[in-house]
């Protein structure tokens, strides 16, 4: 049985402030979610101060990026995967669309903070997606394997229960245009048939994908109701606190 993520990315939203008063509004309103993991990932500078607020709930706070990095040094500007377990981060978010397209993320670096996270025993919300003109030339299924393949390579078996995949087609983020639940369902069968080739019958059983691109709380349930769709990487819905509890509180 797989137990869902549910997972907010405040992006460059907020402030230390702005994150504390919307972690706080959360907390009472997703207490009783115990069908799912609830997440989310304030700005760095934030991450300290709210996961300490957050202590004894049941959200956790995922970083939104991490280092390649694992020795601590001369790399200025970066924040090292144990760090941001130090500063209270239980995930890290790595390889989302808004870092491969703007900030030259590659499937090596991606692959490299994956490993720098998880040796930080975090775990690792790794993000993968297709660009609308790959979509439209058929190429979807080629670019999010490659993406899979490039990211994920080499991991071993006691690695792989903690990472998580969100599959975020890079044309529904932020568009307000969701894909389908049956093509999001058709994607997620796919990730789960490439991890059994990469890795075995078992850890593809138990890998938990999420969706992600302009969920809301309308459209929430029938994305959850697919086999194969196992919880939500949230963007723009959950930035205020009631239309995130209404994602996480999902009709089932
Ligand atoms: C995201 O940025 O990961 C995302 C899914 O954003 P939105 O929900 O706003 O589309």
């Amino acid at each position: 049985m797989r137990k869902p993520v549910i997972a907010g990315n405040w992006k460059m939203y907020k402030t230390i402030a702005e994150s504390v008063e919307t972690a706080l509004a959360l907390k009472p309103l997703v207490a009783n979610a115990n069908h799912c993991e609830v997440v989310i990932a304030p700005v760095f500078t934030a991450l300290k101060t709210v996961a300490d607020r957050l202590e004894g709930s049941n959200v956790r706070v995922s970083a939104q990026d991490c280092s390649t990095e694992t020795e601590h040094g001369a790399h200025t500007g970066e924040v090292a995967a144990d760090m941001l377990k130090d500063a209270g981060a239980t995930y890290a978010i790595v390889g989302h669309s808004e870092r491969r397209q703007f900030y030259c993320e590659t499937d090596e670096s991606v692959s490299r903070k994956t490993r720098a996270a998880l040796a930080a025993n975090l775990s690792v919300i790794v993000c993968v997606g297709e660009m609308l003109e790959q979509r439209e030339a058929g190429d979807a299924e080629q670019v999010v394997s490659q993406q899979l393949r490039g990211g994920l390579g080499g991991l071993t078996a006691t690695d792989l229960p903690r990472i998580i995949v969100a599959y975020e087609p890079v044309w529904a983020i932020g568009t307000g245009r969701t894909a389908t639940p049956e093509q999001a369902q058709e994607m997620h069968a796919f990730i789960r048939r490439v991890f059994r080739e990469e890795h075995s019958n078992e850890a593809a059983q138990d890998l938990r994908i999420l969706y992600g691109g302009s969920v809301k709380p309308d459209n929430i349930a029938g994305l959850m109701s697919q086999e194969d769709i196992d919880g939500a990487l949230v963007g723009g819905a959950s930035l205020k606190a009631d239309s995130f509890a209404a994602i996480v509180n999902y009709n089932r």
